[in-house]
């Protein structure tokens, strides 16, 4: 995937990556791409901005940060692998935050040298993309903000300390007072931690503009998110999934402008009568575990099978926009607290009870006209595997088919996942 002018193993190189095995990674990702999004009948023409930046990923993008940090336009480079660690915040004080979190697998056998065999394959990957020295946006970080979230993160991030300056975040897993104020404490304290990393304080100005950009980027998201209401749909879910996943690494006014324009056509295909898959094909309506670039395998399946995934209930899905931060308070502290208490309204399943999260997925499938719901989780993340029942007895009682699926990010039951899925299609 690198570009065609610029050489960018200098670059690569002085980030100490392993060259070899990164052309590796970056010839199975391209491929993959090729095969899955490059397939896709009817696309929106403007998605063309999404194979743009699949080909920058590892490259144009990471050039484009560390040149800005070198000309001063940006301080540091903030590595984060959870929807709890505020954007804003970093933006605020001079940094930009990526996401790290890795959707394939990656030196498993260094992995579980230092990891239990039966771990997250999010947290196997993030690890094993380390230690493998394949992902560039590990390697530029200047400092990772790890949370104490699902138990394997919590202890993983332990060993991954030993690899890359880690700062952790203490997020409560009830939502009361007292863990309100804990949490707005909470994200003070990264403020400050931040400010310490970018050597740039945090002005009443910075945060109002950093609170305004990302509420953009969500409006933007939700715009898009409403068009798929419609039937025949205007744009893949694959498509979708991944205009999110880059809301973690891209720039954000430019993926703003680029989700607008999408939007935009997706609303003229709507008055057309457009759609990416046709009028009448079976509405699926995802919800789970995250998906982090290059986990495409689900939603490929369905939308291959003839379904079109219409809605994402997840952290690379609805959870990243659907709440916007409060751009009232007039004090850095008021701001820092409209952003803590939007953030605590996560509906992750590390919370107990989380009842919310299946009221959202209800809601979403009311919305966006779903014909059924896909819940996945990725293999041995408990939390999730264990809302399945809730989630399961939800969906009955709103009268809508439901399908729960547990994989990783192998291509072994790919197989089994398509038998599945079809009669899934079948049955709705
Ligand atoms: S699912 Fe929960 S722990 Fe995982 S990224 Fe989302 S908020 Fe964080």
């Amino acid at each position: 995937m690198a570009g065609e002018t610029v050489d960018y193993y200098p670059m690569w190189k002085s980030l100490d990556m392993d060259t070899e095995a990164h052309d590796g990674l970056l010839g199975a990702v391209g491929q993959m791409y090729g095969d899955m999004f490059l397939t896709q009948h009817n696309r929106p023409k403007s998605t063309s901005y999404l194979d743009n930046f699949a080909t920058n990923l590892h490259s144009g993008r990471i050039k484009e940060m560390l040149d800005a940090k070198e000309q001063g336009r940006i301080k540091k480079i903030i590595g984060s692998f959870c929807l709890y660690v505020p954007e804003e915040i970093v933006a605020a004080a001079g940094g930009v935050e990526v996401g790290l979190c890795a959707g394939a697998d990656w030196a498993p056998e260094e992995v579980e040298k230092h990891l239990p065999r039966n771990t997250c394959p999010l947290i196997k990957g993030f690890t094993g993309f380390k230690l493998g020295r394949v992902c560039p946006y590990i390697e530029s970080a200047d400092l990772v903000v790890g949370e104490n979230t699902r138990d394997g993160k919590k202890k993983g991030y332990e060993f991954f300390a030993t690899q890359k300056p880690m700062y952790i975040m203490d997020v409560p897993h009830v939502r009361t007072d007292e863990t309100k104020q804990m949490w707005r404490n909470e994200v003070h304290r990264l403020a400050e931690r931040i400010e310490q990393e970018t050597g740039q304080k945090i002005t009443a100005d910075s945060l109002r503009r950093a609170i305004k950009e990302t509420n953009d980027k969500r409006r933007a998201l939700q715009r898009l998110g409403r068009v798929r209401a419609a039937d025949p749909t205007p744009i893949s879910g694959l498509d979708s999934l991944l205009i999110t996943q880059a809301a973690f690494m891209d720039d954000t006014p430019r993926l703003t402008a680029a989700i607008n324009a999408i939007a935009d056509e997706c609303e003229q295909r709507v008055a057309k009568g457009e759609g990416v898959a046709p009028k009448g094909a079976k509405r699926v309506l995802y919800t789970g575990t995250p998906m982090a670039v290059p986990n495409w395998k689900l939603f490929n399946i369905i939308e291959k099978a003839g379904g079109v995934v219409v809605g994402e209930e997840c952290c690379t899905g609805s959870r990243y926009y659907k709440d916007l931060v409060d751009e009232g308070g007039e004090t850095v502290d008021e701001m820092i607290d409209n952003v803590a208490d939007r953030y605590l309204n996560i509906h992750c399943a590390i919370f107990t009870p989380n009842q919310d999260r299946e009221q959202d997925v209800i809601g979403m499938a009311h919305d966006l006209h779903a014909d059924g719901i896909i819940d996945c989780s990725l293999s041995f993340c408990t939390i999730y595997e264990m809302e399945a029942f809730g989630m399961e007895a939800a969906a009955e009682k709103a009268g809508f088919p439901f399908m729960h699926v547990t994989t990783n990010y192998s291509t072994e039951d790919a197989g089994q996942l398509k038998t599945r899925i079809e009669a899934f299609l079948e049955m709705i």
